[in-house]
């Protein structure tokens, strides 16, 4: 065991546990790579395969000693004590599963020292990456919203991330309403209410759009694969680039309503940047559509707003979640930031 610092930041998400070990200034000292959740199984399993995933790559990181830890659990949860309340992503043997204790206890015995840490929703960690290196370059507030299988918000500026009364919800953009519940035609959100912005946006709602069209015959391209495609957002979003029309029509509608929502909260947080990122960040002409209409909704007496709000892709790719994570573990433990991220580090997995 050597003395150079390293914090490893974590991500646990309904289908996968990744692991990376950053050096104080974002270099990579090891990819800890990806295991599968299985949450049905439990979280104490979880927990013994990301001590695992850290210990077998141990020569990788000789020299080190882990000062802290920073991870994103699924929420609902209470992130300021580490507690999943209820999460519909991991099953009930996941409730009131105090996550940050349990993980501290299994590191203390894996490594015979004890390693703090501290957890936040994936997309609200991401949110504070990127003001701290990302579009928001360490001043700017930044607004993110990123559009995966759901659609996570998070609010940062240079006072920090945003956490909300009871550090519970942290900016879920994607349960706000966009349309009226009770109208006819208000989809139904994966958290069982209607009209709420994920309904229209994610993935999971553009995919039930292809299948929709689909079975009412539409002229798409997708016809032929999308019953055997292993990734159906790559082949939505091909298509839309190929012309597709149905899918273009999709994705505008996915941008549509997320524009709403993004709208909504640059006139209540007034942010400097509006970002988007998740999956949808590979379909380039996507948040031209967000730009243009979050643009249209401004009043005419914010024009201020309407100048001044910039609209972009998020910056951090795939490992946001852990950049964001193991950063929120050093500002709370009082170690400095550095102002922007290693070209390598900004662009892994
Ligand atoms: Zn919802």
């Amino acid at each position: 065991m050597g003395d150079k610092p390293a914090i490893l930041g974590i991500d646990v998400g309904a289908t996968g546990i990744k692991g990376t070990l950053f050096s104080p200034n974002f270099e990579i000292i090891a990819d800890l790579g990806r295991r599968p959740t299985e949450a049905d199984l439990g979280p104490e399993q979880a927990i013994a395969k990301m001590v695992a995933m850290l210990l077998e790559a141990r020569p990788n990181w000789q020299g080190h000693r882990i000062a802290l830890w920073g991870g994103n659990i699924p929420g609902p949860a209470r992130y300021g004590e580490g507690r999943i309340l209820r999460s519909p992503n991991l099953g009930p043997t996941w409730d009131n599963f105090g996550f940050t204790d349990a993980l501290c206890v299994a590191l203390n015995d894996a490594l015979g020292y004890s390693v703090p840490g501290t957890v936040a929703n994936d997309v609200a960690a991401a949110a504070f990456g990127e003001q701290r290196f990302g579009v928001g370059g360490g001043t700017r507030s930044v607004y993110l919203a990123a559009v995966g299988g759901g659609v996570g918000g998070g609010f940062a500026d240079a006072s920090g991330l945003y956490k909300g009364a009871r550090h519970v919800c942290q900016n879920h953009i994607g349960h706000v309403y966009v349309v009226d519940p009770t109208l006819p035609y208000a989809p139904l959100c994966g958290c069982g209410k209607r009209g709420h912005m994920e309904a229209f946006t994610s993935f999971t709602s553009m995919f039930l759009a292809v299948d929709n069209a689909l079975a009412r015959n539409a002229a798409t391209c997708l016809k032929d694969e999308w019953a055997t495609t292993s990734n159906k957002g790559k082949s939505l979003m091909d298509a839309a680039k190929a012309g597709d029309a149905v899918a273009r029509q999709i994705l505008e509608v996915s941008a549509h309503y997320l524009a709403i929502a993004l709208h909504n909260a640059a006139m209540e947080f007034e942010p400097d940047v509006l970002a988007v990122g998740g999956g949808v960040t590979y379909y380039e002409p996507y948040i031209g559509i967000v730009a243009r209409e979050v643009d249209a909704l401004f009043p005419e007496t914010w024009t201020v707003l309407r100048e001044e709000t910039q609209v972009v892709f998020a910056q951090l790719k795939n490992n946001a979640g852990r950049v964001g994570g193991a950063a929120l573990a050093m500002e709370k433990a009082g170690m400095p930031l550095p102002t922007s991220l290693p070209a390598a580090t900004l662009n892994a997995d």
